[in-house]
């Protein structure tokens, strides 16, 4: 078997550059897993915030916006997005904490000034103590991971990919000058690795002879928990908390709610501390009027950093036709539109997407050059 393109890893990210790249050559997208998104991909907590996160991560974040309000005919049954709306609370004390916020408000990105009765309004579950001030943003959605997920999928296979589950790649060369891949019983040979191996990234690197980035998969814990009683919390707003980690969202009726840690980690099959877990429920009652009698779901999921947690999308320095895609930290849902097209331009024709360009974006802000 012989291909283009031979993607490592059935994520979100893997799934988006398979879909952009089957538009110019054979594609193949192998998978560890016995269905992809059991990952990070399958864990998040479905957010398009497109003011989270550094310079670069907003403007990939925005650049994403297009695609995800308009995706091409075909790709989905339902629209990709729905209104949530994101509060972030200052406690007493903390009202300059919403600074840092409030001036990245401008075209687009709507960021206003909310009085604490409104946001109270906006979250009845907030303790009325508890907050003095508040931002709110119109723009943040919830994202149909999975529709934009098998959107992807779908849409590669109808180009002509191949997806290949439940073989995990052991090991990689270029005996003849194209990649040979050993994936559990299978070999299978490629003009060009992509690296969408999520927090495995780093290893798949290694095992390539690939310039180190210094990836540093971090655990994220999450529970969901029924809202207090007589509190409807379909129409609220995700909430964040100025100066602190954590945060909480309306999920099906309940509230998901994270500690927002990171404990750096080895790549894995995340599962919840007890410790993070038992921190975050304090939390919970502390800050709102949620009372945790029982939690319905906990889960954990990898969130892989490199050190400016600017994603890593660009050749290899030294290691040919060896394409990195990795670094996704806490955006690569929202990123992955952007980033599915930054990576099938630069392999393509070696530059970015022209409106990636135009939004201030340039190919070394990705490559994996700047971490040497
Ligand atoms: C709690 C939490 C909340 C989050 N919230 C958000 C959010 O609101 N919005 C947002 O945009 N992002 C969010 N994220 C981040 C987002 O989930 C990730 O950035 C994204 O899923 C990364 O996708 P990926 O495809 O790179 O990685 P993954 O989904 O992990 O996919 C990588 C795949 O590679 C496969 N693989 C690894 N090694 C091999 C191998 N040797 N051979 C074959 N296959 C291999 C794995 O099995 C895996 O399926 C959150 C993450 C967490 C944990």
């Amino acid at each position: 078997m012989k291909y283009d393109y031979l993607i490592i890893g059935a994520g979100i990210s893997g799934a988006a550059a398979a879909y952009e790249l089957a538009q110019f050559g054979s594609v193949v997208l192998i998978e560890a897993e016995t269905a992809p998104g059991y990952h990070s991909t399958g864990r998040s907590a479905a957010l398009y915030t497109p003011n989270f996160g550094g310079a670069i991560v907003r403007r990939l974040n925005q650049a994403s916006g297009a695609f995800f309000k308009e995706p091409p005919a075909g790709f989905c049954e339902h629209p990709l997005l729905t209104p949530r709306g994101l509060l972030t609370v200052a406690a007493p004390g903390n009202e300059d904490g919403l600074t840092p916020l409030l001036n990245l408000a401008g075209t687009g990105d709507e960021i206003e000034k909310v009085t604490a009765a409104r946001a109270l309004e906006l979250a009845p579950l907030l303790r009325p103590e508890r907050v003095t001030a508040a931002a709110y943003e119109r723009g943040v959605m919830d994202i149909d991971v999975a529709a934009l997920h098998q959107g992807y999928l779908r849409g590669a296979k109808r180009r002509g990919g191949e997806v290949i589950c439940s073989k995990r790649v052991e090991s990689l060369g270029r005996p003849n000058g194209q990649w040979r891949v050993v994936a559990g019983d299978i070999v299978v040979n490629g003009r060009v690795i992509v690296n969408a191996a999520g927090a495995w990234a780093g290893q798949i690197g290694e095992m390539a002879g690939a310039t180190s980035i210094a990836l540093v998969p971090k655990r994220r814990t999450a529970i969901i928990v029924d809202p207090p009683s007589a509190v409807n919390v379909d129409a609220m707003p995700a909430i964040d908390y100025a100066g602190s980690d954590a945060y909480l969202k309306p999920d099906a009726g309940k509230i998901m709610a994270s500690p927002g840690d990171q404990t750096p980690t080895e790549p894995q099959d995340a599962r919840p501390e007890e410790l993070d877990v038992a921190v975050l429920v304090d939390w919970l009652e502390r800050e709102t009027r949620v009372s945790v009698r029982r939690i319905a779901h906990s889960w954990a999921g990898l969130r892989s950093f490199v050190a400016d947690e600017t994603p890593v999308v660009g050749f290899d320095d030294t290691v040919l036709d060896f394409f990195w895609l990795a670094g996704q930290g806490g955006y690569g849902i929202m990123m992955a539109p952007a980033l599915g097209r930054a990576t099938a331009d630069l392999i393509v024709s070696g530059s970015l997407p022209a409106d990636l360009r135009e939004g201030g974006i340039d190919e070394s802000d990705l490559s994996p050059a700047r971490l040497a």
